[in-house]
């Protein structure tokens, strides 16, 4: 099955070229100047791509489907989160199997493929949460490395649940050295974030903006200033997830001009919502906006700090966080954000966001002149692709990568809206917003799966991504 994609925008995150893109089978073959050669009489399938860009298809290295969190689950399953992913131009999501306490990587590990095996409608692979750093744990991530599980996620927040200590963090990191394998962090800091909280309440601040004002930018910029002296010690790789604070930023910006191997990304939440406008909402509204670390205020400027530390590449990647919970009772899982009516600390924390990175990223960045359009793509695919050992099989248009490719159409206005997306939650964080530019067709590994408002691909299209070892330095 051969399919030209003709005269369109090719965009990679280095070049811009109108150009012919020939796809055999799953790959791409050939790339040419428009009508150089006779591909078209050949091919089995044309798609007319001419005033519009095609790019390679996003790759969200942060989701959480079907998570357990706080006597719930995330409302997408892997089969709404993935179809919503491809309906957003993403075709590779890595999300994250989870070690509980007690239990072994592997079991958890195993538990997490079984979820998702022959129910993705794009690419996967997994991160391993390790819950529970011992001698066992340490010895198995060998074999999750083996497996292609290449990145273990610590948390230095929620104590008793995930969180682990500075010893299990110094152990876990050591071992990835030895395993050229990313050690991933939820950097904030768990203990304090506890008292704060447990003040609050006291105090009857019970509201969902007290999420965001019990966790401040200090508890997020010292436990990302204490991952990097950790891994600096351990000769580790560190990726930390999530960045919301100014703060956190400039603590990475100074790692990575030592030279330290460290990596950063923020989501779209941090960078388009605030306590202002957000989270701070009349009644319990603020509550579709809790997540940690939390969205903060926009008058302490950290929007504008996330944005250039995209810009600048202080930050490498964003990713979504994805991890949705429904405002009113969801059928199956039943009531969900609204566990926390009356106390902030029993909000499932999390949002949607797998569907509107992509096209929020353009929006935001290259539509209201932030960034340029090449580092949209590598922002929103290439650089996860290459940090988390899938690159140049994903994030890129090149010949002999996966034919993962987007048409994307730069002139459609368009308002968000609940009404229109295919995640599996009841709204949307960015409903009402204005934006500019619309995923239009999907390929994912050749096949079209996205056709404007259909969805045309299979359950189960989607395959395991066994991921290779660490080999970017900066
Ligand atoms: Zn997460």
């Amino acid at each position: 099955m051969k399919t030209l994609i003709s005269g369109g925008t090719v965009v990679t995150a280095i070049d811009t070229v109108v150009a012919d893109v020939l796809i055999d089978g799953e790959v791409i073959v050939a790339l040419a100047a428009p009508g150089a050669h006779r591909w078209a009489d050949e091919a089995d399938q044309v798609i007319d791509a001419s005033g519009k860009y095609v790019v390679p298809g996003g790759v969200d290295p942060h989701t959480h489907m079907e998570l357990p969190f706080g006597g719930t689950y995330a409302s997408d399953t892997f089969e709404t989160g993935t179809r919503a992913a491809a309906f957003g131009g993403t075709t590779t999501i890595v999300d994250f199997a989870v070690q509980v306490k007690g239990e072994s990587l592997l079991d958890g590990f195993d538990v997490w493929m079984a979820k998702a095996k022959d129910n993705c409608a794009v690419d996967y692979g997994f991160h391993m949460i390790a819950g529970d750093i011992n001698e066992r744990s340490l010895s198995e991530m060998d074999v999750l490395v083996e497996r292609g599980c290449t990145s273990f996620k610590l948390f230095m927040a929620y104590p008793g649940v995930l969180y682990s200590d500075d010893g299990d963090i110094l152990r876990a990191m050591q071992k990835a050295a030895e395993t050229d394998s990313m050690i991933m962090m939820h950097a904030e800091n768990g203990m304090a974030i506890d008292v704060l909280r447990e003040q609050a309440i006291e105090r009857g601040e019970t509201d969902p903006v007290y999420h965001s004002l019990t966790r401040p930018p200090s508890t997020e910029s010292e436990a990302v200033h204490r991952a990097i002296v950790l891994a600096e010690l351990a000769g580790a790789h560190l990726y930390v997830v999530h960045m919301s604070a100014k703060e956190a930023v400039a603590e990475i910006a100074e790692a990575r001009d030592k030279g330290l191997p460290v990596f950063a990304e923020t989501c779209p939440q941090y960078l388009f919502l605030s306590v202002e406008d957000h989270v701070s909402a009349e009644g319990f509204e603020g509550a579709k906006y809790v997540c940690s670390t939390p969205i903060r205020k926009r008058e302490d400027g950290h929007q504008d700090a996330l944005w250039m530390g995209l810009a600048t590449n202080d930050l490498q990647v964003v990713s979504t966080d994805h991890c949705p919970f429904c405002m009113d009772d969801h059928p199956v899982l039943g009531t969900q954000k609204q566990l926390g009516v009356g106390d902030f600390t029993k909000i499932p924390n999390g949002l949607p966001g797998v569907e509107d990175r992509f096209q929020l990223i353009y929006h935001g960045g290259v539509v209201e002149g932030r960034i340029s359009l090449n580092r949209w793509i590598e922002l929103t695919s290439t650089a996860a692709a290459k940090i988390f050992g899938m690159y140049p099989k994903k994030g890129t248009i090149a010949v002999g990568s996966d034919a993962d490719i987007v048409i994307f159409d730069p002139a459609v206005e368009w308002t968000k809206s609940v009404s229109q997306h295919h995640m599996d939650v009841d709204y949307s964080p960015y409903e009402g917003k204005d934006v500019k530019g619309r995923v239009e067709t999907v390929l994912l590994r050749g096949n079209v799966i996205v056709n404007g408002d259909e969805y045309v691909g299979q359950i189960g299209d989607g395959q395991y991504l066994p991921r290779g070892r660490v080999t970017v330095h900066h």
